[in-house]
């Protein structure tokens, strides 16, 4: 089979589409026929080899993918082959034609839910899940504002909130992102570029501020964030991308908590329930994967440059 390598961390140019054995499944194990993979900025900060975690060399990237169990080991019983399931985590890499799992990292793909939406499923919705319900504990009639909401995580963040009954009020630095976080169920929506616009999300709160902040670039935003925040707010620090200076009065006049968080830490049950959840949603079509742009997987260099460079709409996915 083709797979992507990465033989020493560095720029995108590092990774190489090569040729490569068959995976074979051990007990508890599948093997996935990958018919889409999905990029998360994670992989790149991986690949760089600036990110805390680094897997031994050589290596395959990518955690999320869809496509069909082709071979299974001893003792599974979550899935069968033929099945058409989507990843949340892989062994071997789902930049590939095909990627070893364990029996827990794969989950059914709905039958409405394309391979494409299927790989823009693990990594976002559960950390947008995650974040929303596990860490900020949103509840209905409460205002969130998904701090970057045209990209992977913040779609899936809008279509949870407004499906469970909160108002959202979502932001993008395009036009057509802004477009598209309306169409996908936010209340109200801003540019996180255009001086103002706090102002702005303050006035559509009548002044009382924003219950839930999901935010996506703490390292630009955290500052201002708790300038907005309700009495007992919440920050829930999804992304972040370096240092950011931050006035701790913003917090303590407004009972306010700063959040991180990481999915990894999710525990099993947690996990378990959290895909429950997403598999709910996408059945009852109140979650629905965007696809922004598609690429062969011989293109996994030219994708790390987007996703990093380009403006975000929707999920980014690899064809092998
Ligand atoms: P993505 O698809 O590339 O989307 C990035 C988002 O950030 C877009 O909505 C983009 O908006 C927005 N953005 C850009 N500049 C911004 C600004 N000044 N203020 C607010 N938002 C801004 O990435 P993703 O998959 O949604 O992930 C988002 C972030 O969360 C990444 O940093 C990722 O590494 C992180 N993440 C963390 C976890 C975790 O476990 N903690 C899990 C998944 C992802 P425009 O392009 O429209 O300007």
């Amino acid at each position: 089979m083709k797979a992507i390598h990465v033989h020493e961390f560095g720029n995108p140019e590092v990774m190489k589409l090569e040729e490569t054995e068959d995976p074979k499944p051990a007990k508890g194990e599948v093997v996935v026929k990958i018919h889409a993979a999905g990029l998360n900025p994670v992989d790149t900060y991986i690949r760089s080899g600036l990110y805390p975690f680094k897997p031994p060399l050589p290596y395959t990237p990518g955690m999320d993918g869809a496509g069909i169990v082709e071979s299974s080991g001893e003792g599974v019983t979550r899935v069968k082959v033929g099945d058409r399931v989507y990843t949340a985590g892989t062994i071997s890499g789902s930049y590939a034609e095909k990627a070893l799992c364990k029996e827990s990292q794969v989950y059914h793909l709905p039958e409405k839910i394309t391979f494409k939406q299927g790989a823009a499923i693990g990594t976002p919705y559960a950390t947008a899940y995650y974040a929303l319900f596990y860490r900020a504990h949103a509840i209905p009639g409460e205002t969130v504002l998904v701090h970057g909401a045209s990209g992977g995580v913040g779609i899936a963040a809008v279509q949870f909130a407004r499906a469970s009954g909160m108002k959202v009020i979502g932001t993008s630095g395009t036009e057509k992102g802004r477009g598209l976080v309306i169409e996908q169920g936010a209340h109200h929506v801003f540019d996180h570029n255009s001086p103002g616009y706090l102002e702005e999300i303050l006035r559509t709160t009548d002044g009382k501020g924003v219950d839930v902040i999901l935010e996506m670039l703490a390292n630009v935003n955290l500052g201002k964030d708790l300038t907005i925040l309700a009495k007992n707010g919440r920050v829930v620090v999804i992304g972040s991308r370096g240092t950011v200076e931050i006035d701790p009065r913003n917090t303590m006049v407004r009972n306010a908590s700063i959040l991180g968080m990481i999915l990894m830490s999710a525990s099993e049950n947690e996990t378990f329930s959290i895909h429950s959840a997403l598999i709910a949603g996408l059945e009852n079509r109140t979650l629905r994967p965007v696809i922004g742009r598609e690429y062969p997987l011989s293109e996994a260099a030219l994708t790390h440059h987007e996703v990093i460079e380009s403006k975000a709409f929707g999920k980014i996915v690899l064809i092998p």
